[in-house]
This record gives C-alpha cells, structure tokens and sequence, in this order.
C-alpha cells in the first residue's frame, strides 16, 4: 500500500488495519517471522515538513518460536506509533550524513510513502531482538520449561577434545 506524499495536502488520512489486510499482515509476519493471528489499529497520515508524519497505534499477536528453547509462543506486542518519515535525500548529496539517533527515521521513496515498510519498521522497534519464553508479551504454548536442549556445545566431554590427549601427555 504506497500513499502518495503530495496527494495528503492538508488532509489527514487514516487507515483502519485488521487481518483482511493481506498487505498489513504480510508486512509482520515479515518483520517478526512468525504467523500473524491477530492484528488491529490504525495509522494516520499527515504531510509534515516535506515529509509524512505517521502516528496512530497497532497490536498484533503473532506466533514465533523461542529463540532459547524453540518452543512455539504467542507474541503479544504494539502500541502507540509516532513515526517520521523524510523526503528522501536526493541522489549525490554528499552532505547527508545520519547519526544513531537519527537511523530510527524512515524515508519516503520517490514521493511515495509503503505503509508496508512503516508497519515492518514499527514492529521491528516494537519487538527484542532475542525472544524468550517469560518474556513480557511472550506466551509459550506448549508445556514444559524453557532451556536449552541437551545437544548444545558446552555438554560435549573433554575427552572427546583433541587436546584431551595432549593433557595427559603434559602429566
Ligand atoms: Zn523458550
């Protein structure tokens, strides 16, 4: 869904955003890896500056794996959004330069702003970058405890090293 930035005017336009919007849901289930089983909110819009200022809010439940133990979980996440973003800086302007605060700010891609890159990018920012069991919106959905399994490095014995002879060599 792509709005274009000069057709805004002074208007405000607002879009309602639920599981029939197979390019919203899309967008999350993209940005979070994970099947999107709830989603609703609204975004909108306001030419500002040149640019789109993009507020409203957005919830969705999506179903992820944990990224410890792997078991399937619902993850609950959202919230208010208030989200800017710039006309695109032309080609060759040598002058522009971002700082990290600045990274967090989209841009408008030939006077068109995705509404798809907005959600992806708010979801994004919504979420941890390692998801766990516990975690606060994370709801694990099989039983059980969330560890790591039995297989991972740290249990392989030291005799199976091949500096497990050298040791010996060194007694
Ligand atoms: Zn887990």
């Amino acid at each position: 869904m792509r709005v274009r930035v000069d057709e805004l005017g002074n208007k405000r336009r607002v879009f309602g955003l639920d599981l029939d919007r197979q390019w919203a849901v899309q967008a999350v289930a993209e940005a979070l890896d994970g099947e999107v089983e709830a989603l609703a909110g609204t975004l909108s819009l306001r030419a500002l500056s040149g640019g789109v200022m993009v507020s409203g809010d957005l919830r969705a439940v999506v179903r992820r794996a944990c990224d410890r133990c792997l078991s399937a979980v619902h993850h609950t996440l959202g919230g208010d959004l208030d989200l800017y973003f710039e006309a695109e800086p032309l080609a060759g302007d040598v002058n522009v330069s971002l700082t990290p605060d600045e990274l967090d700010v989209g841009f408008t891609e030939r006077g068109e702003l995705d509404l798809a890159a907005v959600i992806s990018e708010f979801f994004v920012l919504e979420s941890s970058a390692r998801l766990r069991c516990g975690d606060p919106g994370v709801r694990r959905l099989e039983p059980g405890d969330c560890s790591v399994g039995t297989t991972d490095e740290e249990s392989v014995p030291v005799a199976a090293s091949p500096f497990g002879a050298l040791k010996d060599f060194e007694a």
